[in-house]
């Protein structure tokens, strides 16, 4: 009989301690399906807002467009001004295609025009309507060459460079507008006339966007 044979080395209490703690730690990890079901979910494809971002090539290639930087980051605060316009164009729903009214044209697509306060950087971002048959947001088809003239029309009356123009200018929609399925509408921000309210907002908050 040999005592030196069955001696096995015992583990050090520490060691064994923190391999059970790694365990632990693990099992918590494994057991939060939560956080998987968020990161596993999918993004939705139709965007309610969009970020002007994708439309910055064509107005920075227009004429006075290249002094400007798109900044998707830029907040109200850092502005000297930001107001609302329409833009033109139209927006489809596929799940709808195949029914008659899939797709249909708009000229009160509310936008959203942010200025930096040293008038180089911009961002713009546009509100996307709903299908009158189901009721998901259509796919944006922007009229990019009106959006364009529009939001370098806007800076340049911003910087002072044009004269304001009256109310009953011809940008001014004088078709229905459907404020039920407009996300600009939802938001109280909608300005159906197109006129620049920034005049208007400081004096009377509540008359902003029910116009
Ligand atoms: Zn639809
Ligand atoms: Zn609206």
């Amino acid at each position: 009989m040999t005592t030196a044979d069955t001696t096995a080395p015992s583990p050090t209490p520490s060691s064994g301690k923190s391999e059970a703690a790694t365990q632990s730690k693990t099992a918590t990890t494994l057991t939060t399906p939560k956080a998987l079901e968020i990161s596993k979910r999918p993004k939705d494809e139709i965007p309610i807002e969009i970020d002007g971002a994708e439309h910055h090539a064509a107005l920075a290639e227009a004429e006075g467009g290249s002094h400007y930087k798109y900044d998707s980051e830029l907040t109200p605060e850092k502005c000297r001004k930001h107001d609302v316009r329409n833009m033109g164009g139209r927006f489809v729903c596929s799940p709808c295609k195949y029914k008659k009214s899939n797709s249909w044209g708009s000229g009160v697509i509310c936008t959203e025009l942010y200025l930096s306060r040293d008038n180089c950087t911009y961002r713009t971002v546009i509100n996307a309507q709903q299908c009158k048959t189901c009721n998901k947001y259509g796919k944006l088809e922007l009229d990019v060459s009106k959006y364009v003239d529009r939001v370098l029309d806007t800076f340049a009356l911003w910087r002072g460079l044009r004269e304001a123009r009256k109310p009953d200018d011809p940008h001014a929609s004088k078709g229905p507008h459907d404020r039920e399925r407009c996300h600009g509408c939802k938001k109280g921000i909608c300005n159906k006339n197109d006129v620049d309210l920034s005049q208007f907002r400081y004096r009377n908050q509540k008359s902003f966007g029910r116009r």
